[in-house]
């Protein structure tokens, strides 16, 4: 029988773990989240950086499961025309238990009378894996594009509908394609198949298939 390494995710987001499992589909690799092995973790988001909350999430899951892999994600929008916000506060840029409806609501107040050319902004992801013998990686991933004026689509969550990516050409935002599409473009689809190589990478030259430069 194959071993079977199981991985937890430190989110209980469905959409996350589902996308998760799909990016990671490695052989022998099972994700389960922390409501499903039944461990509580829930550690304070404090850092000022999507790579601090990001490893706070994963190192805390790593410690209370007693040292299994753990991957943990964190991500939000920067927008530049408000010096970055809302960045790590993107869930809760209008308060604690804000709505995507009130952030989205904030962010179109906040930039009222901001032109096209300086409404560009980015969604970023950036993942924190621990593996169990400890060894972490980092992916970062992110695309860029710009703020609309008027929430349009009703696909996807948080910002997408304001969101108008670069790629797409001024045709639609975020929220009007269907996931896959998403996710061939999104700031978490471009992390993951970055953390993906870097874990093949690294697999890769435990087993000596790989020559190092
Ligand atoms: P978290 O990484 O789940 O903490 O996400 C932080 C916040 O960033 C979310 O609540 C959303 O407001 C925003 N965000 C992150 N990723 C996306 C996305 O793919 N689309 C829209 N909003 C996002």
């Amino acid at each position: 029988m194959a071993d079977v390494k199981t991985v937890i995710l430190a989110t209980n987001n469905a959409h996350k773990v589902s996308e998760i499992s799909h990016a990671l589909d490695f052989p022998g690799w099972e994700f389960k989240t922390l409501r499903e092995l039944g461990i509580d973790s829930d550690p304070e988001e404090d850092a000022d950086t999507f790579l601090g909350n990001a490893r706070i999430k994963a190192r805390a899951a790593h410690e209370a499961s007693g040292g299994m892999a753990a991957l943990a994600d964190d991500s939000g929008i920067v927008v530049d025309a408000l010096d970055g916000a809302p960045g790590v506060f993107s869930s809760r840029f209008a308060g604690e238990d804000a709505t995507d409806q009130d952030n989205n609501d904030k962010l179109l107040a906040d930039l009222q009378g901001v032109p096209d050319e300086k409404r560009t902004a980015r969604f970023v992801c950036t993942l924190v894996f621990i593996d169990d013998d400890g060894t972490e990686f980092v992916a970062q991933g992110k695309v860029e594009g710009r703020i609309g004026h008027e929430l349009q689509g009703s696909g996807g969550f948080g910002y997408d509908p304001l969101f108008w990516p670069d790629v797409f050409n001024g045709e639609c935002t975020l929220a009007e394609v269907p996931q896959e599409r998403k996710n061939e473009v999104s700031h978490r689809g471009n992390a993951l198949r970055s953390m993906r190589f870097k874990i093949e990478v690294a697999e890769a030259k435990k087993e000596g298939g790989m020559h190092q430069h």
